[in-house]
């Protein structure tokens, strides 16, 4: 059993491109609209090539594409969903560390490399 529950301290924004790799972002949040908006914490995800397999906590698994343009990207990106999903047990601090997760065009991180130095980068 985990009972590491830390207080929780208002969540810090963070900011990642509007064009972030989706597959980068899925790893970094953990977190997947599904098609009946339904959002999933992640469990694995696997990248083969340009498609990857996505491991829902209730155990589903979704084949998603690398398209920057695709369905659940705008979802993710627009923080769209219809109601979290009971099985997978999102913890709170996870909801709230997305809900204060900004996407712009010019400003944030691209998730390519090191996530913590890219968004200690000075606003311009
Ligand atoms: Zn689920």
């Amino acid at each position: 059993m985990n009972s590491k529950e830390k207080t929780s301290k208002p969540a810090k924004k963070r900011y990642y491109r509007k064009r972030v790799r989706i597959f980068n972002l899925i790893g970094k949040i953990k977190l997947w609209p599904s098609r009946t908006g339904q959002l999933h914490g992640i469990r694995n995800i696997e990248i083969l090539g340009e498609t990857a397999r996505l491991t829902t906590h209730c155990n589903e698994e979704f084949i998603i594409s690398n398209s920057l343009n695709s369905r659940a990207g705008r979802w993710l990106r627009n923080k769209w969903f219809v109601n979290v999903c009971p099985k997978c047990k999102v913890p709170d601090w996870k909801l709230e560390k997305y809900s204060s997760t900004l996407f712009k065009r010019h400003q944030g991180s691209m998730l390519t490399k090191n996530v913590e130095s890219q968004a200690n980068e000075k606003n311009k």
